[in-house]
């Protein structure tokens, strides 16, 4: 679900362009688990540099037929502004991250403190791949940030899987160059991503949804 619209500031490689926020619902048998959050309101700093267009978080749930009641658990793929920004609208629901991207956190100008920790927050720090959930896979891809993490989910049809920004579009997933990485283990998340071959593919800032990764060994 589309939950904000960003503007990239000047000095950026892509300065001036929209970059949409997607956050996915996965629908299991034991309830609803939110991947991201989105962007939260009221922070002037991420207003003046970002720009954001805030879709509101209720109605974009009830466009999937839900309700914020029904979430049993929350998966954030970092803990940048645009991911975890409407984490305070669930106290008390766990919320899966990984331990070194809460560390890195404490970082000046990280994300925006408040967003992240919220009265009754409630974090569950991961090292590593975990399965919160029957059929709901973590998978650490580090790369973006140093706990940024994926999801894999496995479905009647084959795995779906929400990559967050380990790839910053579908693009690049398919084989694309990285906007803005040219660091090792950035790219070997991006590989171990694409070696899944999953059905479908969501990413975070990509409207488009992609399908089986290309077998880069066949020929055209
Ligand atoms: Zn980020």
């Amino acid at each position: 679900m589309l939950l904000a619209e960003l503007v990239w500031p000047p000095g950026t490689p892509r300065a001036g362009r929209s970059i949409p926020v997607y956050a996915n619902v996965i629908r299991h048998p034991r309830g609803l688990v939110l991947f991201d959050t989105g962007v939260g309101e009221g922070s002037r700093e991420v207003d003046d540099e970002w720009h954001p267009t805030l879709h509101p978080f209720d109605e974009a749930l009830a466009g999937l037929g839900h309700r914020r009641s029904e979430v049993i658990g929350i998966v954030v793929c970092h803990l940048h502004f645009d991911h975890c920004g409407q984490n305070s609208l669930f106290p008390g629901v766990p919320i899966y991250a990984q331990r070194a991207e809460y560390a890195a956190t404490r970082q000046k100008d990280y994300t925006v403190p408040a967003w992240v920790d919220f009265p009754g927050a409630r974090y569950e720090l991961l090292d590593g791949d975990a399965e919160p959930w029957p059929g709901v896979h973590v998978l650490s891809t580090p790369g973006h940030t140093p706990g940024h993490q994926s999801v894999l989910v496995d479905t009647d049809g084959g795995g779906v899987l929400l990559t967050g920004q380990a790839v910053y579009d579908l693009a690049e997933y398919e084989g694309g160059a990285p906007l803005d990485s040219e660091d090792p283990v950035y790219a070997r998340s991006v590989e171990r991503l694409r070696s899944l071959k999953p059905r479908r593919v969501y990413v975070s800032h990509d409207e488009r949804v992609g399908g089986a990764a290309p077998d880069r060994r066949a020929s055209p």
